[in-house]
């Protein structure tokens, strides 16, 4: 056998944080050697921000933060915000601690900081690597200005559940798209230098299993063997460690009876053993105090030992290292040089960054002043989105809308929702500062069409935010009546359903994916006098879409696009820009099919003519809309796959070849996908692997040859032998336009 690393490998250039600096380490060995053992674990310890520099005496936990701050007892504060407040707390540090260690600062910038980028999965949808770069370098330089340091993101969980609420904030389904995606923002967020002012530090989450909770409930238990943690969870870790992403973050689950947040094996063996990952591990949230709730620690002073020794090296919001740390060292059931790894790992990434040279480098208002929400970071989010949105079903070519239409209904409780397409995890993003559908709708047709406006229902009722949960509206139909007049008096209706951005997120939880409240009712009722409906979904998991797509001739699935959204979603209305999007995740018939992911493997039941076969009795077990799927206003013809020889071996390749064809009428992208299937292998494997994918763009008319090099690093994977390695044995290749649609050929590998 060959020995390979995975696939993803090719595309990770910046090595940074694992390729050691003599000097910086020589640094930090000075450092250590001053430092009391009190000293090191404050820079385990981080704070969340809510705290008052002048110690403001009603708020003793403040109060307590700004001692602690001063003694040197904090490394790392979370959700301190503004060049002001950073610089103000970089200074208690600089000013009385003894070390002058500077803090770090952390947020979770997850698809944007004040300009919002389409939610994660959505952006996802996008396919375009270089675009999502964009989007993270753009957070990158806003977040930087206002002086902090390091983003948690980019989530990079496979996801395959539509019922877990943080589906929104992933890649999708597929580890391969995820680990590509996952590299990308990293690159983006950390450019070339950690050190520059307008990059920062990313943070790979969640390690590991957190997509895989059982029945899609949030923060629950985690159960898979070997192969699929190695195969498909982990795939995406390893590429973003090997990317050089400055920290890891781990998770709140538990995974074969052990919480990640204690798991040597993860964290220790893997992470820092085998892949010699350096930079550090932060907790989330609490999880270390979590250990005690999961039942594996029996109080602070066992959790403490349990996450320091799996190597967990900074302790968010736990409030368990601060205590127990020091008393362990001091008893000997842990080692001082425990802490020293933690706390090298944690300048090294300080270092990098510059901070040691300038600490109030990244605060800067003027700087803040002038990049936040600027003009070409707006125009990057417009066009980022408007590659994210998926185009789902185009009968009788209701799209894309002529430009002379005389009169169009606007409906829907998201159709002039200005703060929906913010989507959850927003950030500084201003309360409504969305542009609405309506709104783009408007800023293309001007006073050139009648718009007829209606909301026809709310949504979510009462107080939306991070914390609460939302309540939906379930039964009032009042403004049905007005919504049919509108859609009785115009040639076309667009109408705007989903879901409230605060419906997917953390915590966000359901048992049922169908468009809520009374969204579908509203719907029947426009239908009874309009059916030239182009239906524009916005959402953050995949919905079941059977019943509106058995009704409408057109659906535009737009997620929560960020800021520029509804002049997004006009231009693809309006033809301005072909969509181009795939779907990264498959949305299925039913929430009964969950999960449902395209790269299953095989039962011992292949066979869909048996009566025993692993499927349903009451219904299909295929996806509605499969992963990869998505149509364009124009159309592509696929040529005879080519390829250059039926076998090879050892480290050589062959090439895979095939002409795509614009065969519609106007310009257009299309994302060519890759698929293999290790016919027999050591280990099982899916039925369908995508390996790789190329976007091209051709006008009316215009042919172009796309090529793949199918080497050993195509075929590996994690097998038998505990490592990534191509087998030898019969694959089939497979290649098109979504993940179902596709020619096959057929390759030995020999080694
Ligand atoms: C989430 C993390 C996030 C952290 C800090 C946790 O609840 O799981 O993803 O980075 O909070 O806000």
């Amino acid at each position: 056998f060959l020995l390979i690393t995975p696939v993803i490998q090719m595309t990770a250039q910046t090595q940074g944080i694992n390729d050691l600096d003599p000097v910086i380490e020589h640094k930090i060995d000075s450092i250590l050697e001053l430092m009391t053992v009190k000293e090191k674990v404050g820079q385990m310890v981080q704070y969340n921000g809510s705290f008052d520099v002048t110690g403001a005496p009603s708020d003793i936990d403040s109060k307590t933060k700004l001692e602690k701050l001063k003694n040197g007892e904090v490394g790392s504060m979370l959700n301190v915000l503004t060049s002001k407040a950073t610089r103000e707390a970089q200074q208690v540090v600089m000013e009385h601690s003894r070390l002058k260690i500077p803090l770090l600062f952390g947020y979770d910038v997850i698809h944007g900081y004040k300009t919002m980028f389409p939610v994660p999965l959505g952006e996802s949808a996008s396919w375009d690597l270089e675009a999502m770069k964009l989007s993270a370098s753009i957070a990158a330089k806003e977040t930087a200005a206002a002086g902090v340091h390091w983003t948690f993101a980019p989530m990079i969980d496979v996801s395959r559940d539509a019922r877990w609420g943080r589906i929104m904030e992933g890649a999708g389904e597929d580890p391969y798209l995820n680990s590509v995606i996952g590299v990308a923002r990293i690159k983006g967020f950390q450019g070339g230098d950690l050190a520059d002012i307008a990059t920062i530090a990313a943070c790979a989450k969640h390690f590991a299993g957190y997509g895989f909770a059982e029945a899609g409930r949030d923060y629950n238990t985690v159960n898979v063997g070997e192969s699929e943690l190695q195969n498909a969870i982990l795939m995406p870790f390893k590429a973003a460690s090997e990317a050089g992403v400055a920290t890891f973050m781990n998770s709140f689950n538990e995974i074969d009876g052990v919480p990640s947040t204690a798991s040597n094996y993860l964290q220790r063996d893997l992470l820092k053993g085998d892949w010699d990952y350096k930079g550090f591990m932060v907790s989330d949230w609490g999880s270390i105090a979590e250990l005690i709730s999961h039942g594996y620690a029996k109080d602070k002073m066992q959790a403490g030992e349990l996450a320091v020794v799996a190597g967990s090296d900074m302790d968010m919001e736990g409030r368990v290292y601060e205590e127990a740390l020091e008393p362990l060292v001091a008893e000997n059931k842990i080692e001082e040089a425990l802490l020293d790894d933690a706390v090298r790992r944690i300048l090294r990434v300080k270092f990098h960054l510059g901070l040691f040279e300038d600490p109030y480098k990244y605060s800067d208002a003027q700087r803040e002043k002038e990049v936040l929400l600027a003009k070409e970071h707006l125009e990057a989010a417009r066009d980022i989105a408007r590659k994210s949105i998926v185009l789902l079903k185009n009968e009788s070519e209701v799209l894309p809308l002529k430009k002379d239409v005389k009169s169009i209904a606007v409906i829907g409780p998201l159709a002039d929702d200005t703060d929906s397409p913010l989507g959850n995890w927003r950030a500084q993003a201003d309360k409504n500062s969305a542009v609405s559908v309506l709104e783009g709708i408007k800023n293309v047709v001007g006073n050139n069409a009648q718009i007829n406006y209606a909301k026809g229902a709310d949504l979510g009722m009462g107080e939306r935010s991070f914390l609460m949960p939302l309540t939906i509206n379930e039964t009032d139909t009042s403004g049905f009546t007005e919504a049919v007049a509108a859609a009785e008096n115009s040639e076309v209706v667009v109408m705007v359903l989903g879901e409230d951005a605060f419906q997917t997120g953390e915590g966000r939880s359901q048992t049922g994916i169908q468009l809520r409240g009374v969204q579908q009712e509203l719907l029947d009722a426009v239908l009874e006098v309009n059916d030239n409906i182009v239906l524009v979904l916005m959402n953050g998991r995949p919905l079941d879409l059977s019943k509106p797509n058995e009704q409408v001739p057109a659906i535009l699935e737009t997620w929560f696009l960020g800021s520029e959204a509804g002049n997004a979603i006009a231009d693809v209305l309006f033809g301005d820009y072909n969509p181009s999007g795939k779907l990264p995740v498959s949305f299925p018939r039913n929430v009964g099919q969950e999960p449902l992911y395209y790269n299953q493997k095989n039962t011992g039941r292949p066979s869909s003519t048996m009566v025993t076969y692993s499927g349903y009795q009451d219904g299909s077990r295929e996806a509605l809309f499969p992963f990869g799927y998505g149509l364009s206003y124009t159309t592509f013809e696929y040529g005879k796959l080519q390829l250059s020889a039926s076998e090879f071996s050892g480290d050589s390749s062959i090439e895979l070849s095939v002409k795509i064809t614009n065969t519609g009428n106007v310009a257009g992208k299309e994302t060519v996908q890759l698929y293999i299937h290790d016919l027999v292998a050591s280990r099982t494997r899916p039925v369908k692997e995508l390996r790789d994918f190329r976007q091209v763009t051709l006008e009316p008319g215009a042919t172009q040859t796309v090529s793949f090099t199918i080497s050993p690093k195509t075929l590996a994977f994690y097998t038998a032998n505990r490592v990534w390695e191509a087998e030898a044995g019969e694959f089939d290749v497979m290649i098109g336009g979504n993940s179902v649609d596709l020619q096959k050929a057929t390759f030995q590998y020999k080694n």
